[in-house]
């Protein structure tokens, strides 16, 4: 595996790979890699004649810098990791390389899917993001870009920046991967202790619930009971719970909005944030 550190580098690097014909797959982290990270690396590597894999915790995607400052670096580990995985390309930049100084990074169109849901309760989160995956996909030019449903919202966004910039870019979103009891990976539920890990599968039982509600009860109905349920749990303050489009990410109210409906949740459990989703139907 080749780290890079420099931005111009990797540039020259994977032009001259994609000039011999060669495609790109490319990962974009924040590291403290886990199973999910991985399945995303292993289906690029599936896919693409070179796998690049970056981890840079981006400043500007945190709105609260106690959450930047706590956010776990194990970089040795991380590659120890890349190279089981057979990652071939590591990008590592420092800020300077990514936000390069005295060059504007204005705010994109993110067609106000920025500030709802998630980005309502980050405000900045998404454009924080959309500015480095823009930076990330100019320097590296990839053939296919992979991210996790795990971060829903984030996909669409992505979605909406491709179209934006006209990038020749293929997005493809893979499945959430799982802890053995059901709680979405996240390299933040380091934070949590281990039991209060394995409790905290109420999270995707209640998802696997309301899906199964939503088809014999009225979508509203069907929230209703869910959310009584999330603020029951002790310990537990449910951020919100809500029934999206899945391409526009407008809010729906009932099944037969929308081809393809999701539902989107934030648990805060024991002071950490545990995001979630389901797809409800996808007829697209
Ligand atoms: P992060 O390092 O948290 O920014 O995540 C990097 C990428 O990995 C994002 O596209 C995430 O959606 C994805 N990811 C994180 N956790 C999971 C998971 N449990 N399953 C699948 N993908 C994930």
């Amino acid at each position: 595996m080749i780290i890079f550190k420099s931005a111009d580098l990797l540039y020259a690097e994977l032009s001259r790979r994609k000039n011999s014909g060669q495609s790109i797959g490319f990962v974009p982290t924040m590291g403290a890699l886990h199973l999910g990270h991985q399945s995303l690396l292993e289906r690029s590597k599936s896919e693409n004649d070179t796998t690049v894999c970056s981890i840079f915790v981006n400043p500007k995607q945190f709105d609260d810098e106690m959450d930047l400052i706590n956010y776990p670096n194990p970089i040795a580990k991380d590659i120890d990791m890349l190279r089981h995985v057979g990652v071939d390309i590591l990008f590592h930049p420092t800020v300077d390389q990514v936000y390069v100084p005295g060059v504007e990074h204005e705010d994109l169109d993110l067609a106000g899917m920025d500030l709802i849901h998630e980005g309502e309760q980050r405000p900045g989160n998404f454009q924080g993001v959309a500015k480095v995956v823009k930076r990330f996909f100019e320097v590296i030019q990839p053939t296919r870009a992979y991210f996790g449903q795990k971060d829903f919202q984030q996909t669409v966004v992505v979605d909406h920046l491709i179209k934006l910039e006209s990038m020749d870019i293929e997005l493809v979103v893979c499945p959430i991967v799982r802890e053995p009891h059901g709680l979405a990976m996240s390299s933040r539920n380091e934070r949590l202790e281990d039991v209060k890990r394995d409790k905290a599968a109420f999270i995707y039982k209640s998802l696997l619930k309301f899906k199964e509600r939503c088809y014999f009860k009225s979508l509203q109905e069907a929230k209703e009971t869910t959310v009584k349920y999330l603020t029951s749990i002790e310990g537990a303050d449910l951020e919100y719970f809500v029934c999206v489009d899945g391409v526009t990410l407008n809010e729906v109210t009932q099944l037969e909005d929308a081809a393809y409906v999701a539902a989107l949740t934030v648990v805060k459990y024991d002071d950490v944030r545990l995001l979630d989703n389901i797809i409800l139907k996808d007829e697209r």
